[in-house]
């Protein structure tokens, strides 16, 4: 399967059983454009917000 933007989108929330692994869009929480459970994979999407950057304990400086 191709990678989704979901995967990598702050907006997505993993929603596990014992037998299967959701994809849960929480945008579909506010605005009924989008759906709870967006078919996957998702190759586009206007809403995708990457996750924010690093903070400072995770940041590699190259000036060190
Ligand atoms: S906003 Fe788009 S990319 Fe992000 S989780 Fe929802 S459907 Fe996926």
């Amino acid at each position: 399967m191709s990678p989704s933007l979901c995967e990598i989108c702050c907006q997505m929330r993993e929603v596990r059983t014992t037998r299967s692994r959701f994809v849960l869009c929480e945008l579909s929480l506010v605005n009924v454009n989008y759906p709870k459970y967006p078919p996957q994979p998702v190759v586009w999407c206007d809403a995708y917000k990457p996750h924010g950057p690093p903070t400072g304990a995770q940041r590699v400086d190259p000036e060190s």
